[in-house]
């Protein structure tokens, strides 16, 4: 399996990439950690004529923290972002749900603006943005433009990305103190890809709830404080109205059955996980009372 011949280009500059992006449109291809894009390549599902390599581009290694949450550069892996030491207390569900992508293989070369460029359906990093109202930021010649993940991710690998854009950064706001937060995954043994995956969030008023389960988008639930008799229709709702297109009837039956147990756990935990939270948070008061 080789790639069908193409040109390729190390960028060292973000202006670059935008020019190069304008002048070649459709038929240039970003490269970032190519973890996705090389196996497309060499099985010729694209053939793009020229490749753009942003992996060496040092403006776009940037991980920086901001006044409300974390800015991550299109080189920055996701090996980086999960090593950053204050990511469990800032963004706690995205220190849950990194290690569950693919291996430290992957993620030391695999970037996370590039699996949100893909926006794969299985994918865990697409469900965390949009739980966490993550943005993007689009950059071309004409100059930039902020998308919220709501709005970014359009089909299956399909996104609002244009052909002469690539995505500069991520934006991923910090979560609240009072909030605790979950991530729980089945996936298939043989491929590592997620059958169905919940990330949780518990704050003191509400609960959300964002599931990938064969869907081409990553969905979001937003619920008040409820019971768990109550949280379990809830999740009975979202379980019947999945458009599956599962092998059998029985993989969907136990699809379905996945979303309403994951989800309640990861209701439940994130809930657990809140609690916790501000348990230490009393102490820590009383403590320097
Ligand atoms: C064995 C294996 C297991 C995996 N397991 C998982 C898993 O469990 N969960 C998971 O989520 N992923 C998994 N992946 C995919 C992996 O996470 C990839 O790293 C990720 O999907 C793409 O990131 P990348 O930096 O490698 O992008 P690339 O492969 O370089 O690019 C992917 C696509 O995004 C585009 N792109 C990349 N960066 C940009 C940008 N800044 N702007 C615009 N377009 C861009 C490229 O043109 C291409 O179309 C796995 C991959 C492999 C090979």
């Amino acid at each position: 399996m080789k790639p069908a011949p193409f040109e390729y280009v190390r960028i060292d500059h973000p202006d670059e990439l935008s020019a190069l992006l304008t002048e070649h449109g459709p038929e240039a291809a970003v490269l970032a950690g190519g973890q996705s894009l090389m196996p497309i390549l060499n099985l010729r599902l694209r053939r793009p004529r020229v490749l753009l390599d942003l992996s060496r581009c040092r403006a776009l290694h940037d991980l920086t923290p901001t006044s409300g949450g974390l800015q991550i550069g299109a080189a920055v892996t996701q090996a980086t972002v999960l090593s950053w030491p204050r990511l469990a207390h800032q963004v706690p569900l995205l220190a849950l749900a990194l290690p569950h992508v693919g291996n430290p293989q992957i993620r030391s070369r695999g970037t996370l603006c590039g699996s949100l460029a893909h926006a794969h359906p299985q994918a865990e990093l697409p469900l965390c943005l949009a739980a966490l109202d993550g943005e993007i930021v689009l950059r071309s010649q004409r100059g930039e433009r902020r998308i919220a993940a709501a709005d970014f991710f359009i089909a299956a690998q399909k996104t609002a990305c244009r052909p002469d854009e690539y995505i500069a950064q991520a934006h991923i706001p910090c979560q609240s103190i009072d909030e605790g937060s979950a991530f729980l995954e089945v996936a298939v043994r043989v491929t590592g890809q997620a059958q169905v995956a919940c990330a949780a969030i518990a704050g003191p008023h509400r609960l959300r709830l964002a599931v990938l389960a064969g869907q081409a988008t990553p969905q979001v639930h937003d619920y008040p404080l409820l019971p768990e008799a109550d949280l379990r229709d809830q999740l009975d709702i979202i379980a019947r109205s999945l458009a599956l297109s599962c092998a059998s009837a029985d993989d969907d039956a136990y699809r379905r059955q996945l979303v309403v147990s994951l989800g309640l756990n990861a209701l439940k935990q994130a809930q657990r996980a809140r609690d916790r939270r501000a348990a230490v948070d009393a102490q820590i008061m009383e403590h320097r009372r």
